[in-house]
């Protein structure tokens, strides 16, 4: 674990001193975002040290042609990248002619900045002495509005604190922008105009390609002491930018204060011919409100926010900060109120991963949306993939695979695939299962039986059509086998068989077929709808009943131990101990080949299979293969350590869950794997909600009953979490003396603690020793 400068504070983000080194992981873990947009945490004036620039629109990207060294065919012929927008926050500011910068003053005499996570502001105080003598004092406050999300509003105050000064700001709009990650250098934005209106400034951009028009605006209004000064700013107009500069001569101890509006219109949401009249009654009705009310308005949105989804940690305060973290960031990705969005592996805080959708949200953000948050939320990211169907069958064609098979993509915007490494794009095809398992689990955790005949039942026989076609029946087995996959472990490409994707194919046939029957029944109208469209028939059915009893999941001779892959035995398996400390990550140290021949899985591969389908296996079953593959694991995605987590707390060993706990918690805030500058974790943050809730809270619904198998870690004194189930709120509370389960809505739910089902009502809670 790298040492953390990050103060411990249960409820802040907290970074006290200035140190250039620490910029850009800064500029990661202090991001702000509302689901609409999201922003690096960058200086508002110029900063010449390392920085990583980086504001971002929800669905706004740019098609990047591939770039490969050997093309293959199939490759998909762009990458669709999030988009590194306009800058709104920038700020310049002259103090005597001097520009401010932390960088390249005479020194920063004191620093601090802290991300209020109960209100969702980040503020930043420093002490600044300029070549020129003037010392400074900053404090500047930001926030992007949870309560309106196109805009979001800046406090940044001046104080010149040993003499008077002269002092100029000058805030921007700035449209020349460009990805860190872009493949050929190519401009992504095309800036149509600039222009100030009545002090609204305005950048008009669009996208190249994609055709996205946006409206970036700004409108800042200067003070002191607390009068709005009525002297016009002079606004200054270049081809891709925009300012206005206010000048002062302010005594010394008196403040200016800027205020800043400012965000973006997107014509996905609004005509394009609308974009700056609406900017400018958004921007207008900010300044009639001031500051302090809209920051007062977003952090009751917080405050909502954290009624049903704040986990409480007695007696660790890291562990504490970490777990509100993780679900603060989830939160400003994704709000789920547009089903055209989705969660990317960094969300709003890099360009890395740059699509957006990956098998993550499946796998591992659906439980956390849906049991925090309405219902609704989880099932728009059910929607999003249903939206997708067509491109997806589109995508099987493409490979080859024909009769309504779907494969959905590894990365995706816009529902084409973007991955273009042939043993992802072509092999990894577990994701397919992920998406029908989502479903699946979204109906069974929330009852919402609705989703499956409008929508879910087209994308299973999707999925179900893509596993036919891709299996083949091996003569020499008399089986059905899956060959040329990548598992999720990608430390192995081109395996015949893995295990986890030729099991959960299996539970995809079955389970469409049994959902296609109920539909039938239950839905008629439906039914015959899906049928018209799918022209499914009772033969094609019953074909995949029969591909599912015969499908060949490869097993250990003697062990009973299913093989993570044909052959898997073949390797020489040392446990990783034996790797030399020196060579880890070993994708940082080994060839390719090296990682290829060796047995070090990357991340829960078999065992992701016993986490989804837990309740198919014994925990002796579970036992066993915990032992066989995780001493192999090397954990370098950050998805590993949550499953692991979960299931060693399954098994009761809570010594080694509580470990893989702390390495997914705390990821990015110790930084644990050297790469926060690039952004956070944001998808795995997810796996950490789901360590404490399914994992030391042992939630699952067993049978259509919510249950549990409430652990707590020595470490701590108690814990506490509320779920939403099935519209009730439920509040679990664990310690070593008693585990309380509270029901804070009205009405009844029946729920299982360690097997015994009692039924709960807001009068009648249930405390146990
Ligand atoms: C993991 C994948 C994951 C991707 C994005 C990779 O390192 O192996 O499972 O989908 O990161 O988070």
């Amino acid at each position: 674990m790298n040492q953390t400068y990050i103060v411990t504070n249960p409820w802040k983000i907290i970074e006290q001193g200035f140190n250039p080194e620490h910029i850009t992981a800064s500029e990661s873990i202090f991001s702000l975002g509302n689901g609409a947009m999201g922003q690096r945490a960058n200086f508002e004036e110029h900063y010449s040290g390392d920085s990583f620039q980086g504001s971002y629109i929800g669905g706004v990207y740019y098609p990047d042609k591939t770039r490969v060294g050997w093309w293959k065919n199939g490759y998909p012929d762009y990458f669709a990248k999030v988009l590194n927008a306009p800058n709104w926050i920038g700020i310049d500011v002259q103090i005597d002619g001097e520009t401010l910068d932390l960088f390249s003053c005479k020194s920063v005499h004191s620093f601090y900045r802290e991300l209020d996570m109960q209100t969702g502001v980040y503020t930043r105080t420093a002490e600044i002495e300029l070549h020129n003598g003037a010392i400074i004092r900053l404090v500047s406050k930001r926030f992007l509005s949870m309560d309106e999300n196109e805009l979001g509003a800046i406090e940044y105050q001046i104080t010149p604190i040993n003499k008077e000064a002269r002092v100029d700001v000058q805030p921007y709009l700035d449209g020349k922008i460009k990805n860190n990650d872009s493949n050929w250098e190519d401009p992504f934005w095309k800036t149509l105009d600039c222009s100030f209106e009545n002090g609204t400034g305005f950048l008009m951009s669009k996208t190249h390609k994609s055709h996205f028009n946006v409206c970036t605006y700004m409108k800042a209004q200067f003070h002191i002491d607390g009068v709005v000064q009525k002297e016009t700013a002079t606004p200054l107009i270049k081809s891709d930018s925009c300012s206005v500069k206010f000048s002062i001569q302010l005594k010394q101890g008196k403040t200016l204060k800027t205020v800043k509006y400012g965000g973006y219109l997107v014509d996905t949401n609004h005509k394009k011919i609308h974009l700056k009249t609406q900017a400018k009654q958004l921007v207008d009705s900010a300044c009639k409100k001031g500051f302090d009310l809209l920051k007062k308005e977003h952090s009751k949105q917080w405050q909502e926010i954290w009624k049903t989804s704040d986990i409480v940690i007695d007696g660790d305060d890291k562990a504490q900060q970490a777990i509100r973290f993780n679900i603060f960031q989830l939160n400003q990705t994704y709000t789920g109120d547009d089903a055209r969005l989705n969660i990317g592996p960094k969300g709003f805080t890099g360009e890395k991963y740059g699509g957006s959708t990956y098998w993550d949200t499946e796998a591992y953000c659906v439980p956390f949306y849906m049991a925090t948050k309405q219902h609704q939320v989880a099932r728009n990211l059910l929607v999003y993939r249903y939206n997708q169907l067509d491109k997806a069958i589109e995508n099987a064609q493409k490979l080859g695979l024909k009769n309504g098979a779907a494969l959905y993509p590894m990365v995706t915007i816009n529902g084409e695939e973007c991955h273009n490494e042939w043993e992802i794009t072509f092999e990894e095809i577990h994701r397919n299962a992920a998406i029908a398992f989502a479903i699946f689990n979204y109906e069974r955790y929330t009852a919402d039986l609705s989703y499956v005949p409008e929508m879910g039942l087209e994308v299973l026989i999707g999925i179900a059509r893509f596993w036919k076609e891709r299996v083949n029946f091996s003569e020499e087995k008399k089986q059905y086998v899956i060959l040329g996959v990548t598992g999720p472990n990608e430390y192995e490409n081109n395996v015949n068989n893995n295990w986890y994707t030729n099991y959960a194919a299996k539970w995809c046939l079955e389970f469409t077929h049994k959902k296609i029957r109920e539909i039938e029944k239950n839905n008629p109208e439906d039914f015959l709808r899906i049928v018209e469209r799918t022209k499914i028939t009772d033969k094609e059915t019953k074909q995949w009943l029969e591909i599912a009893e015969a499908l060949y999941l490869p097993v250990h001779p003697n062990k009973k131990i299913y093989l993570q892959q044909d052959g898997f035995l073949d390797k020489v398996l040392k446990d990783v101990n034996h790797i030399d400390p020196k060579e880890r990550p070993i994708n940082q140290n080994w060839s390719w080949d090296r990682i290829l021949r060796s047995p070090y899985i990357k991340q829960a591969d078999v065992l992701q299979g016993f986490y989804f389908f837990n309740e198919h296996f014994s925990l002796e079953e579970l036992e066993k293969h915990f032992d066989f593959y995780e001493p192999l694991t090397v954990h370098e995605s950050s998805l590993s350590p949550c499953i692991h987590s979960i299931l060693a707390a399954k098994l009761n060993r809570m010594e080694q869950a509580y470990s893989f706990y702390l390495r997914t918690s705390r990821l990015d805030l110790d930084d644990y794997n050297s790469e926060v500058h690039e952004g956070l974790h944001i998808t795995s943050m997810a796996g950490t909600w789901m360590s404490i809730v399914e994992g030391f809270g042992g939630m699952q619904v067993k049978n259509n009953i919510l249950s549990f198998e409430p652990r707590i870690p020595k470490h701590w004194t108690a814990y506490s979490f509320t779920i939403n189930f099935r519209e009730h709120t439920l509040q679990v509370t664990i310690s070593h003396q008693e585990k309380k389960f509270e029901l804070k809505t009205e009405g009844q739910l029946k729920i299982q603690v360690n097997g015994v089902s009692t039924s709960l009502s807001s009068v009648n809670q249930l405390t146990l020793a």
